[in-house]
């Protein structure tokens, strides 16, 4: 490809095999995060990440595009140009992670990192037919990645399998001082105690919502059924609190970010704040507004309370069933341009992801599925914390019982 579809902003080793969002530190080169505040900042460190897969022997090939500080669920919010889908190049590769799955989806790299703090790895998976992990908050240091919502935030992996996805996985999830949110007592409490066929399964009803695209959940239904005939227990559940997701996360996530890009004043490093896209500015000012004295109580602190109540309705649900299912997206890939201009309508593209980021819980989106214009489609296993293996072990059986995964664009 080498850069018809706008993913890479830096190729640093045209032979490794390897390539990072470019909210990834990389000792010596350029990151920008997607945003020209940052444009020209060469960092004199490594993310945790990097470092992790340097030591086991991976060569970093490219920094990737994304959205600028990755708000976003499209890749436009990039101060440097829109990524295209290769399936289809006028169409969304998804975000923020959107060069990330575009390269993988490609084959300009097998692996690739993202950040996931509402959807950002698992959009774009689904929507370039990719496979990827956004693990359980703390699995995965976040040491030199550009902050954005600091209780949301996971550095993510994306591949063209879950196999890959697993190994990416195995080698970054680990303690790391300088992220004190790594360290967990319960870390790998939950290990393959599953047998393949032996795990129960729950369809949240929530999920399945009025204004689902028919496609989408006939593909999902398709899955069920494979997964139904391989014997694996699956029933119906309920999320009661699944609708108050969106507003919870687009309180929460704004006054995170307001505080994060604080930091960024002009004066230590980057550009000045003039410098700042509209999505930014948008979250800056909205962050800045609900967390105010007078304002924080009707709406950063309730949705603190309503926060908690969607991490009940899963803990709840967890004693039912061992996984998830559910559709990553509510529709399949949309244009470039389509949602652009409507803040709003882009937000609702995360309806189906931000619940399980609010609650920390990991998340394997895969594609299970094609649309009629041979657009990828695709699903999520979510799962109690630390319980990546089981996720891991159910979409490898998913993928040794279908081909969705093997298909390539003709790039
Ligand atoms: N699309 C969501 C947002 O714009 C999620 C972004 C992300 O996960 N980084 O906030």
């Amino acid at each position: 490809m080498k850069d018809k579809l706008n993913a890479i902003l830096l190729e640093i080793n045209p032979k490794g095999n390897i390539g990072y969002k470019d909210n990834f530190l990389t000792r010596g080169y350029e990151t920008t995060a997607g945003s020209n505040v940052l444009k020209g900042y060469i960092s004199h460190y490594s993310a945790t990440v990097v470092d992790l897969f340097e030591k086991n022997g991976f060569v970093t090939k490219a920094k990737f595009n994304c959205d600028a500080w990755a708000h976003g669920s499209s890749g436009e919010n990039s101060d440097f140009g829109a990524v295209k889908n290769p399936w289809n190049n006028a169409y969304t590769p998804g975000g923020s992670s959107s060069g990330s799955s575009a390269a993988v989806a490609s084959n300009y790299t097998k692996y690739a990192t993202g950040t996931d703090t509402g959807g950002s790895i698992r959009l774009p998976a689904a929507f370039t037919n990719s496979s990827a992990i956004k693990p359980t908050y703390g699995a995965i240091s976040r040491y030199g990645i550009v902050a954005m919502a600091s209780s949301t935030d996971c550095p993510s992996l994306i591949a063209q399998n879950v196999k890959d996805v697993e190994v990416l996985f195995k080698i970054v999830s680990r303690e790391d001082k300088k992220d004190a949110n790594t360290f967990s007592s319960k870390r790998s409490l939950r290990g393959g105690q599953f047998k393949p066929g032996s795990l129960k399964i729950g369809l949240p009803k929530e999920y399945f919502i009025e204004g689902l695209d028919r496609e989408v959940s006939e593909a999902v239904r398709q899955a069920r059924q494979v997964l139904t005939e391989d014997g694996y227990k699956i029933e119906n559940v309920s999320l009661p609190h699944t609708k108050y997701g969106i507003a919870v996360y687009y309180l929460i996530m704004p006054v995170e970010v307001a505080s994060n890009l604080a930091r960024y004043d002009g004066v230590r490093y980057g550009q000045a704040r003039s410098f700042f896209g509209e999505e930014a500015e948008r979250r800056i000012i909205l962050g800045t507004f609900t967390s105010s004295a007078g304002y924080s109580a009707k709406y950063y602190q309730k949705a603190a309370k309503v926060r908690t109540l969607i991490i009940q309705d899963f803990d709840q649900v967890f004693k039912k069933v061992d996984v998830l299912l559910t559709p990553v997206s509510p529709t399949p890939p949309f244009k470039l341009g389509e949602k652009a201009n409507d803040p709003l309508k882009m937000y609702l593209s995360d309806v189906l992801t931000v619940n399980t980021s609010l609650a920390g819980l990991p998340s394997l989106a895969l594609s299970c599925g094609f649309t009629k214009k041979n657009l990828p489609i695709g699903m999520q296993f979510v799962g109690p914390r630390w319980s990546e293996p089981v996720l891991f072990s159910v979409g490898k059986r998913y993928q040794e019982l279908t081909d969705w995964h093997k298909r390539k664009p003709s790039i």
